[in-house]
């Protein structure tokens, strides 16, 4: 069993009990990143309990300005919505801050790509539906009714974008990614980060906010910054049931690591990243020190990873301005039976699963 402390976050608690036998591959990987680092945010399942300031009363804090000067009408989320978080709003992000960072998550969602479909995670705009850009695959769900979604996997190109396993009861889609903006996918994991500090540790990222604030990368704070990366891993069977985010801060200021971490659980995805131009962290940017990016372990238990396999572990850079196009990307689902069924006059063929496993 291993035993999470939280310093802050959840009201009352310290600390958590996260009963889990992780697999002895992560132990060594474990010990690292938390003898190093220590978490600082975790947010609730439930609908948290925050009293959030009345708008007149509310200032932003990525451009400082108060009410009435910016207004405070929409609902800011604190793990974007498209992730199918939307019970977690903060008070400080104003209507034209959340409209810019929406620019961001619709780049987040892009590279995510058809795994978003295939989970069937309520957004704003419902399920979202996937179609490849050269629109021969397509992935919708719908309700039949009783209240039983199904998940409908179609392509006029069955045989080259729909690859069976029987033997290893998997089925791979051959998807693409809508086309995506690698910094702003960085900038969206970053903007969470962002969120989730408290006040005092938000200061020290001025420099990083105002590179956020840079849209079109104008200032190019940020270009070439080796920690605009990911570390990212696809783990199979089932999804994790809620998106989570949580922030790790390093114990020792003098150790040469960034400050922060945030790692962000969604559906069978954790994305882990490491905030850029800390100014506690500055004395490190001297171009001699090796700065260690430690990657958190995923937090699954050996059970899980004896019965769908261990985790695939990726790391994505994310430091490109330009727009990736057409980018292939295999998504793994696991079955437990297939019944082959003939509709209509088109002989579709349907296939059902909830457990992507690859990017
Ligand atoms: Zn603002």
């Amino acid at each position: 069993m291993y035993q999470i402390k939280i310093s802050e976050g959840l009201d009352g608690v310290e600390v958590m009990d996260l009963v889990m036998d992780l697999p002895d591959k992560y132990r060594k990987q474990y010990d690292d990143f938390f003898s190093a680092y220590e978490l600082i945010n975790i947010q609730p399942n439930e609908l948290e309990k925050v009293r959030l300031k009345k708008p007149s009363e509310r200032q932003c804090r990525f451009c400082k300005k108060a009410y009435p000067e910016v207004r405070f009408n929409k609902n800011a989320h604190v793990i974007p919505e498209l992730l199918g978080r939307s019970n977690l709003y903060s008070d400080f992000e104003c209507d034209s801050c959340n409209m810019r960072f929406g620019v961001y998550e619709s780049e987040f969602s892009a590279f995510i790509g058809a795994a978003r479909s295939l989970a069937q995670v309520k957004a704003k705009e419902g399920i979202p539906k996937y179609k490849s850009a050269d629109k021969k695959l397509m992935i919708h769900s719908s309700d039949d009714g009783s209240g039983t979604r199904r998940l409908t996997v179609e392509s006029e190109d069955f045989e080259a974008r729909i690859v069976f396993d029987e033997d290893e009861k998997k089925v791979t889609l051959k998807t693409d990614r809508p086309s995506y903006v690698p910094l702003m996918v960085y900038k969206a994991l970053a903007k969470i980060l962002l969120t989730l500090l408290d006040e005092e540790s938000f200061a020290s990222y001025g420099r990083l906010n105002e590179a956020i604030a840079d849209v079109n990368e104008e200032k190019g704070l940020l270009k070439g910054n080796p920690f605009a990366m990911a570390f990212i891993y696809v783990n199979p069977g089932k999804p994790f049931p809620i998106a989570q985010a949580f922030v790790a801060q390093k114990k020792d200021k003098k150790a040469v690591i960034p400050s922060h971490s945030m790692v962000l659980y969604f559906q069978n995805y954790i994305y882990q990243m490491f905030p850029a131009c800390c100014s506690d962290d500055f004395w490190m940017y001297d171009g001699k020190a090796q700065i260690g990016l430690l990657n958190a372990p995923p937090l699954v238990d050996k059970s899980f990873v004896q019965r769908f396999g261990e985790p695939e572990a990726f790391r994505v850079m994310l430091g490109a301005a330009q727009r990736v196009k057409n980018e292939k990307s295999e998504i793994v689902l696991r079955y437990d039976s297939i019944i082959k069924v003939m509709e209509g006059d088109t002989g579709g063929q349907k296939s059902t699963g909830s457990d992507p496993s690859a990017v």
